[in-house]
């Protein structure tokens, strides 16, 4: 496989798709199957999926060998309990996953997630040894109001709050511009970058320069085989978080193969 290798710093590019409620377990198997045949061996970045929780264990199944990691998109921050609905943490490194998506921005809009909820989870996730992928973003409105950089500046510091310099390896933030959110509007890689810029200056506010040296920031928002390229060729784009492009192998396989610059 093609080597993203010239990225300095030492973070590895995580490459990390949301199936979001698409796939049945069999069908989350099967693509996991044929991706990681596609792919071979990949140690020079992480390839990462999430599938529904009802998809995990199969998807671990078909990866387990491969370079193919399996994530959830979401956990509760309890160790158990009467929690209706919720899965805890340990649930899920108890069936080998590796990952966990907090915060996306589907949830933030229509289940009620807020900062301090991340927080918690975010918190949870470290101290059961899952990756936190921790969503931010604003909203079309917010960028319009040129209030940009004071969501970042509230959701980063918030979401990390119980979160120690020396960790910050240990998780990745995705920055997730709302409107670009499957709406086939990607912002520009140089827009991207300066955001992705500026919430890494906001790790290093809240933990210090090594962390936000440490520290991967994804990018996500319509991220495609024809933009991944010009993304990943950016100095502080770490990897990205990807939606309607990860549900076809051929599409994100493109995208976990892209040509840096
Ligand atoms: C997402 O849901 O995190 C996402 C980035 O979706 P899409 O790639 O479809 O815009």
């Amino acid at each position: 496989m093609s080597s993203g290798g010239s990225r300095a710093r030492g973070r590895v590019p995580l490459m990390a798709g949301n199936w979001k409620m698409y796939k049945t377990s069999g069908e989350g198997a099967d693509f996991v199957r044929h991706l990681a045949g596609e792919l071979g061996v990949a140690n020079d970045r992480e390839v990462v999926v999430a599938p529904p929780f009802t998809g995990l264990a199969s998807a671990v199944a078909a990866a387990r060998g491969s370079s193919v990691k399996v994530a959830a998109q979401d956990v509760f921050w309890q160790a158990e309990g009467a929690f209706t609905g919720e899965i805890a943490p340990g649930m899920l490194t108890d069936l080998g996953v590796y990952a966990v998506i907090i915060g996306h921005s589907e949830r933030r809009q229509f289940f009620g997630e807020t900062d301090e909820t991340v927080a918690k989870k975010v918190r949870a996730a470290l101290d059961n040894g899952l990756l936190p992928i921790v969503c931010v973003g604003e909203t079309e409105a917010e960028r319009e109001a040129g209030a940009m950089e004071a969501v970042l500046s509230r959701q980063v510091p918030k979401g990390l709050a119980g979160v120690v310099a020396t960790e910050a390896g240990a998780l990745a933030i995705a920055y997730e511009p709302i409107w670009a959110i499957g709406t086939g509007r990607t912002a520009t890689a140089e827009a991207a970058q300066q955001a992705i810029a500026f919430v890494r200056s906001q790790v290093g506010a809240v933990l210090g320069e090594e962390a936000a040296e440490s520290v991967r920031v994804l990018y996500g928002g319509s991220v495609k085989p024809d933009n991944i390229d010009e993304l990943m060729a950016q100095p502080d784009i770490d990897g990205v978080l990807v939606g309607g492009a990860s549900l076809k192998v051929e599409t994100f396989k493109r995208i976990v193969q892209f040509n840096e610059a």
